[in-house]
């Protein structure tokens, strides 16, 4: 991968990151209304706990991907990105392309993801 193709994927993996920052102040916020008001209901009102969980979801599946986001750049710092984390071959352009968050090849994903 040539630097430019490299400080390209930076470059999207950095805006990603600021993404997620504030989807995730955002949903915070909201989840503390959430639960708040939940609180108020005195807990009739099981539809307002069923958005607290949904909330919960997005916001943990969000910081699910903060973190990738973050391990991709950190190993742009260090010049593995690309590389499949586990067998070491080159990561397909299109699945970067893709995903550019991905540390795994299709591979290697599919053997992680059986267990
Ligand atoms: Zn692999």
């Amino acid at each position: 991968m040539t630097p430019n193709t490299i400080e390209l994927f930076r470059q999207r993996l950095l805006a990603q990151r600021e993404d997620l920052r504030r989807n995730l102040e955002a949903h915070g916020d909201e989840l503390r209304e959430a639960h708040a008001t939940a609180d108020i209901a005195g807990g009739d009102r099981a539809a307002e706990w069923d958005d607290a969980e949904v909330e919960s979801r997005v916001v943990e599946s969000e910081e699910l991907l903060l973190a990738k986001v973050d391990h991709a750049l950190d190993r742009i710092e260090r010049g593995t990105y690309g590389l499949c984390e586990g067998c070491g071959d080159n990561i397909p352009a299109a699945r970067l392309e893709a995903k550019p968050s991905v540390s795994l090849c299709v591979d290697c994903q599919e053997v992680k993801e059986a267990g």
